[in-house]
């Protein structure tokens, strides 16, 4: 059987509906939507929404399990137990979940192999490590009406936490939500994306497997106007993780900031790659490349804008079009496929819309541009140059592969220009100089910093960013502290 239809096949087993408390939603007149396969552009499966009733008793029973039910007492050695599991279970059906993603994301089948999968069994490993060892600490004080005190503090989950989640890397983002919840003794209600919510139902399913009590870990397919909407303003919801856009990020804030809830937002990004005249410039070429056009570009993090120095401008131009002509674009499962399908019709269209405004503004084309003859949500790897940073197509998020390729002069220039945009997540510098490296990684704002090479995602590293890319930080020693609060308990002795 080819891995397609392996994938096909698969879906047919996953439950098409809301996991709530501990079983599969099984009312018939909620709302349904058709989950579409961007290669081929036929609905893959129907799946039940969360409607409002669905919902609310996701969110009583989080809260029943944590306020009233085993989950409040379970101690951390048994929560990491139950996340190793977990992790094994994920594991051990990772080809599955990798061919899943394949198809409903439309990503080469190598890119969950590799990246999604391993790094979402990570997480989960990472976070059972750390589930027994979130301790307070003891604080000496001056006293109270001249007796003595013993202070401490308590490190508690913060409560029911809603994570909504976006299609371009369902199963591994859901993880840096799940895992560190889970690990601070919280219960977790999963929004995941209406275009691809087939891999967090496997989740929902293995969550069972590996014995989290019910109520525990629910997950809600659903329209974010809908479901989305629904869950970020149940007043049972004690914080928000959300990934996502800008537009819908705003949205999760103002709906926060009624009840004061604390948020983690990790949104979107127009990350700079800056490749200085000393850099290995076939290294950084390959480099910028994946960057740029890994995942279709459909990445957070995508080195959207790519400064280049002057003195190597035209040499790096033809090197990084030299790596642009050699992806191959067609169905994530054909072998050799390097670049796969844009998530939807709205996302190619809204894509090439921007290659129409990088051509209106005056951006040189140097390859790409357009859609390939064949069906499914294509298009071409995308590079303009001779840009200029007040471009629509430097400042704008586009989500797609394109990226716009600009000039600097020096040091200072790049910096300036790195940070003269709206969003701050990430970027990557590209230098033999190793002060220079230093230098420039600390000017330049944002989030994560690499150089001579992409950030290794790792759970142990901290991720998030500032500005419009939100704020807060997921994964690492920075997950728990997003999940847990502090109590300070003083007993005059
Ligand atoms: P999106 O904002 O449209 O949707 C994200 C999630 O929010 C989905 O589950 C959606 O159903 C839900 N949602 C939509 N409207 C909602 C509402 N009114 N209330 C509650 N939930 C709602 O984003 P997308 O198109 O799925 O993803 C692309 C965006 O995500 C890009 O901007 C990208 O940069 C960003 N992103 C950021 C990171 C990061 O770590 N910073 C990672 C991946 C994607």
């Amino acid at each position: 059987m080819s891995r397609r239809s392996a994938a096909e096949a698969l879906v047919r087993n996953v439950p098409a509906t809301p996991f709530v408390a501990g079983r599969w939603e099984t009312r018939s007149t909620a709302p349904s939507f058709d989950v579409i396969d961007p290669v081929t552009e036929r609905p893959l499966t129907t799946v039940i929404e969360a409607d409002a009733e669905t919902v609310d008793r996701a969110v009583v029973s989080a809260h029943h399990a944590l306020d009233e039910g085993e989950w409040g007492r379970v101690d951390g050695a048994t929560r990491g137990q139950l996340l190793y599991t977990f992790a094994q279970l994920l594991e051990d059906r990772a080809e599955d979940f990798a061919n899943l993603e394949s198809l409903e994301v439309g990503k080469p089948g190598i890119e969950p192999r590799v990246i999604d999968l391993p790094q979402a069994v990570a997480t989960f490993r990472h976070y059972a490590g750390w589930a027994d060892k979130l301790t307070g600490q003891s604080i000496p004080t001056s006293g109270y009406q001249g007796r003595a005190t013993l202070s401490y503090t308590v490190r508690e989950p913060i409560g029911v936490v809603a994570a909504i989640t976006p299609w371009n890397s369902p199963t591994m983002i859901g993880s840096w939500k799940i895992a560190p919840a889970l690990a601070a003794g919280c219960a977790v209600v999963l929004k995941p994306p209406e275009d691809a919510p087939l891999t967090s139902l496997l989740l929902a399913q293995l969550a069972e497997q590996a014995g989290f009590p019910p109520g525990v870990f629910s997950v809600l397919p659903g329209r974010g106007p809908t479901t989305g909407n629904l869950l970020i303003e149940h007043p049972g919801i004690d914080k928000i993780s959300f990934t996502g856009s800008p537009e819908t990020g705003h949205i999760v804030a103002t709906a926060a900031a009624k009840g004061f809830r604390p948020t983690t937002l990790e949104l979107g990004g127009k990350s700079p790659q800056i490749v200085f005249a000393d850099a290995d410039l076939d290294a950084a070429a390959d480099g910028v490349a994946l960057g740029i056009f890994a995942n279709q570009g459909e990445v957070c993090a995508a080195g959207s804008r790519i400064m280049v120095a002057q003195a190597v401008y035209d040499d790096f131009v033809d090197r990084l079009a030299a790596r642009a002509a050699k992806i191959v674009v067609g169905d994530p499962f054909d072998a050799g496929t390097t670049m796969g399908a844009l998530i939807n019709a709205k996302q190619r269209d809204r894509v090439l819309r921007y290659v129409r405004l990088g051509r209106e503004e005056g951006a040189r084309l140097v390859t790409g541009g357009g859609q390939p003859d064949r069906n499914g949500y294509f298009v071409e790897p995308t590079l303009f140059a001779h840009a200029s940073n007040t471009m629509t197509i430097a400042r704008e998020e586009i989500f797609g592969p394109v990226g716009t390729i600009l000039a600097f002069d020096d040091d200072s220039h790049a910096v300036a220009m790195a940070n003269d945009s709206n969003y701050a997540l990430a970027a990557t510098l590209w230098t033999t100089d190793l002060s220079r490296a230093h230098t420039v990684a600390r000017r330049v704002r944002a989030g994560a910093v690499a150089v001579n090479g992409w950030s290794p995602l790792d759970p142990r590293l901290p991720w998030g960013g500032s500005k419009l890319s939100g704020h807060g930080r997921e994964l690492g020693w920075a997950g728990i502290e997003a999940n847990t609060e502090l109590k300070t308990v003083t007993v005059v002795l």
